[in-house]
């Protein structure tokens, strides 16, 4: 029974924060701090249930980079990632800090200076109706040359040409496509630019990734 309802609770969490705005998101963490729990717990949940973890494709590719470059993990979790690459300097934000690795904001707005780190990760991170704003942040914190790695649930895909060629107007170029895989896709982006006339490009909208009742 209890079983059931973490599930069910699991679900419902899901579904808010793939349907609201992230600043909606935040609010709801803290009016219910254990809403942010119970998500987690169900995320790991399915993490188990995958063939592959992407998170653990990006920390072996960060492994074989430089040790000096400048990390920010957009929506962390539990920081995993940061605890995988001691040696070098990782960020992590989240919408609520499970631990003292991880700083709690929305990443629409992050703390971090203009041009001031070398990759931005979004690992199944992108929730939210207002993606834009978080690749926006992204833009503006990335250095010129700097990286974005993306990795998503390939069925939220249901315009990927749309996907690239958006997130190409907020200033990235695309240098890396994985999308054979069955389950998730992956994406390495270049800054290539300053984002300017964000106004112009549309809302990027993701089909949200729903987890059924088992
Ligand atoms: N990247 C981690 C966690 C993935 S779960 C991993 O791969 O293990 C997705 C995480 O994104 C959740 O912890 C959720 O709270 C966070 N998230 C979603 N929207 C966010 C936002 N606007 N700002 C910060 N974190 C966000």
């Amino acid at each position: 029974m209890i079983v059931q309802l973490n599930a069910a609770r699991f679900r419902m969490v899901n579904e808010e924060l793939y349907t609201t705005t992230s600043e909606k998101a935040k609010a709801m963490f803290k009016r219910d701090p254990e809403a942010f729990k119970s998500y987690h717990v169900g995320y790991q949940n399915q993490v188990e249930q995958w063939p592959i973890n992407p998170l653990n494709v990006i920390i072996t590719w960060l492994k074989k980079q430089p040790k000096d470059w400048i990390i920010a993990d957009f929506g962390c979790g539990d920081a995993k990632l940061s605890m995988s690459v001691p040696q070098t300097k990782v960020h992590s934000f989240d919408l609520v800090a499970a631990n003292n690795r991880v700083t709690a904001c929305d990443m629409a707005h992050t703390p971090l200076k203009p041009g001031s780190v070398d990759v931005v990760v979004f690992c199944l991170s992108l929730m939210g109706t207002n993606i834009k704003d978080f690749i926006i942040e992204a833009n503006r914190v990335l250095k010129k040359g700097g990286i974005m790695k993306v990795a998503e649930v390939e069925s939220r895909f249901t315009n990927l040409n749309d996907f690239l060629l958006n997130v190409s107007r907020l200033g990235f170029h695309c240098t890396q496509k994985d999308v054979q895989q069955k389950y998730f896709y992956m994406f390495d982006f270049k800054k290539n630019r300053d984002c300017k006339k964000a106004k112009d490009v549309p809302e990027i909208a993701l089909k949200p990734c729903m987890y059924k009742k088992r």
